[in-house]
């Protein structure tokens, strides 16, 4: 088939070889850019302008801005300096005055003017040698048609090796046929949120005719953007969970069990617990993200919610990342539950083999209701009578796979998944769209831990300071804790390096103190023991060299020290930094921080100055952008290419309202074919996952 006829076809699904002016050279570097078809092309939206719409007299030019002037060619003359270097000047008059265009190593700009011609230049002026002058304009001449560079909002597109910013510029505008003339938005949507015409909005993003098209044409696009994904997501969210499962009723249990806690329930935790009650009373499976800080009460809400399946003769199950957070759940829960009568189970992989063989037999038969383990309950061959609700505990800590196969041991259970790193309520609408949240802000004792820690960040001249920090209260008889990270723990050279800097602390610098260290390749009963050392103040000085377990409680730490703080995301200091400052005294964390990026420096200062976590994760999402935010590229969720998680928050409320009145009417979008197939292409990693 000859090129013309597919081109007349005006498909813009078709590879981009199909422009003109594409040979295999710009196909190479377009796809370097991610540009494979037509469409790719229409969707690389500039990524800043350059506005020279307004034309100035010469005389009104104001030094060190960028400005367009119009004018007549008076005198072109052309410089050249020693072998490589040229200078071309070509003086520009209009009834004000004059201004030189000077072009530097380009001599054939001399051939390009020629005395008399009307052009227009824009540029930054500048006032250089007496005179008033432009560098390297970007210019038309006038007399040849419509102005291509100058007198409109110029668009500057990312580009690659082999690509000229003027060349991306033409193949675009020879890509604006191929738009498809029929928008796939729904009518009442276009209408209902004041929406200009797709096509015409693809065309004004990239040759804006002025700011107010502009600024219509990127509100189209920004609502076009999340309407789709919303779409997406919520498609999503009505594929699974349609396996019905058990109906939950009120038994009384719940009741019995509120009388017997030493503590009454916070507002927060009340609204969490009605919305699980609520949702396990529906026979479509539960499906809950409860996210609440350290500290906030979330084990005690989902121990409640697990009675609902236990006072309906099915049981339940709570899975912890690890041994320790497994064992304190149970140490916690083991109480209540006895004295309410129902019979509870540890599970994790260090129980005795003679112990589980009976623990098995009784899960199976249903004489244990509730069982409480780490990922040993999907890897041993446990298998539970009826098994109607589960809890996975700091969910991050597991894979996806980990969790469907925990839910696959039930018929279809009810799933509360609980989280300490809260995520920005965008983030929860698109990550975890196809989750129902609920969130625990108020913490039970009223403070929140941090707030009693002072963070400070410092360079490396600090060190001595922070060292005699720690002395003095290792000193007064409280505990430090020195968070020495490895990044990357396959590195032999930095393992080495870890090493000596432990010997180095314990030797040099803490000769009178007890140091110890816990590291990954400890087996997990040796880290307990160290945890339990600390705990017992038997170490005074703990060095860790991962991630020191969430959850453990140790009232008498008062100095946390982390180094290399700039390469911890927001949400992992602020964890760590929840560590310390649990007792009555006030506690200091330290950050030694490298920071030579601009990125480096405003995340150090978010959490210097902020105490709570939601905040500190919606600055870490407006800091580092959703791409770089753990679990959006997970989701299958491809980049944003001009919405903001952060900046469009409204629009995405708006977005994700339309897309389920839309969906309410009409569940498959059988009626809007265009619109389906687009959503169905854009998230098929999502919507395959
Ligand atoms: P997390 O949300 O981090 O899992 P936990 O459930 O471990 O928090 O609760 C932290 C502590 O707060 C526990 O010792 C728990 O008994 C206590 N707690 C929970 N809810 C309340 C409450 N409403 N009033 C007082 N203490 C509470
Ligand atoms: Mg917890």
């Amino acid at each position: 088939m000859q090129k013309t006829e597919i081109s007349q076809a005006k498909d813009w699904l078709l590879p981009i070889e199909n422009l003109p002016n594409v040979g295999p050279a710009t196909k190479n570097s377009l796809q370097k850019l991610g540009i494979e078809t037509i469409k790719d092309l229409l969707y690389h939206f500039p990524s800043r302008y350059l506005d020279t719409s307004k034309v100035s007299l010469i005389k009104d030019l104001r030094l060190n801005e960028v400005a367009t002037v119009c004018g007549t060619v008076k005198k072109i003359s052309r410089k050249i300096f020693g072998r490589r270097k040229s200078l071309v000047e070509v003086i520009i008059g209009d009834k004000s005055g004059y201004i030189s265009a000077l072009f530097f190593n380009q001599p054939f700009m001399a051939k390009i003017f020629e005395e008399g011609d009307c052009v227009a230049l824009a540029g930054k002026v500048e006032f250089r040698y007496g005179r008033l002058q432009i560098n390297n304009p970007l210019y038309d001449k006038l007399d040849k048609g419509q102005p291509l560079n100058t007198m409109k909002i110029l668009p500057f597109h990312r580009l690659t090796q082999g690509i000229s910013a003027k060349q991306m510029r033409m193949l675009i505008r020879k890509a604006l046929a191929f738009i498809p003339k029929e928008d796939y938005l729904p009518p009442q949507v276009i209408n209902s949120q004041r929406l200009v015409q797709h096509e015409r909005a693809i065309k004004e993003i990239h040759f804006p005719e002025n700011n107010k098209s502009l600024i219509q044409a990127r509100k189209r696009l920004i609502f076009e953007e999340f309407f789709e994904l919303q779409l997406a997501i919520l498609i999503k969210k009505n594929l699974i969970g349609y396996q019905p499962t058990f109906s939950l009723q009120e038994r009384g249990l719940i009741k019995k069990a509120l009388k017997i806690l030493p503590f009454e329930l916070t507002g927060d935790q009340k609204i969490a617990l009605e919305e699980i009650l609520d949702d396990l009373s529906s026979k479509k499976p539960m499906n809950r993200l409860l996210q609440g800080e350290v500290g906030s009460g979330k084990t005690v809400v989902s121990f409640l919610s697990a009675l609902r399946a236990i006072e309906n003769s099915h049981q339940a199950c709570m899975m912890a990342p690890t041994e320790i957070l497994a064992q304190q759940h149970y140490q916690i829960i083991e109480p209540y539950s006895t004295k309410l009568g129902v019979k509870t189970a540890l599970i994790t992989s260090s129980i005795n083999s003679s112990q589980k063989a009976q623990t098995l037999k009784e899960i199976a038969s249903g004489k244990i209701d509730l069982v409480i383990g780490t990922h040993a309950i999907i890897q041993d061959r446990v298998a539970f009578k009826s098994l109607a609700f589960i809890v996975v505990d700091e969910q991050h800590r597991f894979g996806v796979e980990q969790r469907q196969a925990l839910s696959e041991k039930g018929f279809s259970p009810h799933t509360l998944v609980m989280t300490a790193t809260p995520i920005p309520r965008s983030l929860a609408l698109t990550i975890y769209g196809d989750l129902d949240v609920g969130t625990i802000r108020e913490l039970p004792t009223g403070k929140n831990f941090s707030e009693k820690v002072q963070t400070v960040v410092c360079g490396p001249k600090k060190r001595g300071q922070a060292y005699e920090k720690i002395k003095r209260e290792v000193g007064k008889g409280r505990q430090a804790f020195i968070i020495c990270p490895l990044i990357d723990p396959s590195d032999k050279i930095e393992a080495k390096a870890v090493e000596d800097e432990i010997t180095h602390l314990k030797t040099d610098i803490f000769p009178q103190f007890k140091v110890e260290s816990i590291h990954g390749k400890l087996k997990s009963e040796e880290k307990e023991l160290i945890m339990q050392r600390f705990a017992q103040k038997k170490i005074d000085i703990l060095v860790a060299t991962t991630l020191i377990e969430v959850g453990i409680d140790i009232p008498n730490a008062t100095v946390m020290l982390i180094e290399n703080a700039d390469r911890f995301g927001l949400a992992q200091l602020h964890q760590l930094r929840g560590r310390v400052g649990r007792g009555s005294e006030d506690a200091v964390c330290i950050l030694f921080a490298n920071l030579k990026t601009d990125d480096s420096i405003k995340r150090m200062k978010a959490i210097r100055e902020l105490k709570d976590g939601f905040s500190l994760a919606e600055a870490d999402l407006a800091i580092r952008g959703e791409g770089q935010i753990f679990g959006f590229k997970q989701a299958g969720l491809p980049d944003l290419k001009i919405a903001s998680l952060t900046k469009d928050f409204e629009v995405l409320k708006k977005a994700r309202k339309q897309a389920k009145e839309l969906l309410w009417k009409d569940s498959q979008l059988n009626g809007f074919g265009a619109l389906k197939k687009e959503v169905l292409d854009k998230y098929k990693k999502l919507l395959n996952a």
